[in-house]
């Protein structure tokens, strides 16, 4: 089972407007950031609407229209930034060994230079 969710996490606060943030993406679903650090020239984080701890959380708990909302939302803000062309990385960090420092799931968005192999 993972942690309970603890609505004072960082994305929370931003989905609520508490802290600011300047999304390039916002529907039901989704509300998508910039991160803060960035990985790569694109580096833009995917927040579903509701309160989920991680992948695992949201695969099993949430709706099938949350789901489909949120998936759909990911792949129109890669489109939307122009992405597809010449390509992007999607990930989704889930817990301590996957360095998952965020307890809201997040889907990270990076392109805009060349990403290489994988490193796990
Ligand atoms: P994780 O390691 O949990 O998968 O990724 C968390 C990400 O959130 C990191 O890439 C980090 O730079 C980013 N981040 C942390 N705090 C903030 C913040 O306040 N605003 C934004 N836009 N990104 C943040």
């Amino acid at each position: 089972a993972t942690k309970p969710y603890d609505d004072q996490n960082i994305f929370a606060k931003i989905l609520r407007g508490e802290i600011p943030s300047k999304p390039v993406y916002e529907d039901e679903f989704a509300l998508a950031i910039p991160d803060i650090n960035p990985q790569a020239p694109t580096h833009i984080l995917v927040i579903p609407k509701g309160a989920y701890v991680s992948w695992e959380d949201f695969s099993s708990r949430g709706s099938d229209a949350e789901i489909a909302g949120f998936i759909r939302a990911v792949g129109k803000v890669a489109r939307d930034a122009g992405l597809v062309e010449p390509g992007y990385r999607m990930l989704a960090n889930t817990g301590a060994d996957a360095h998952q420092t965020i307890g809201h799931l997040h889907v990270h968005l990076f392109a805009g230079r060349p990403l290489g192999p994988m490193l796990v």
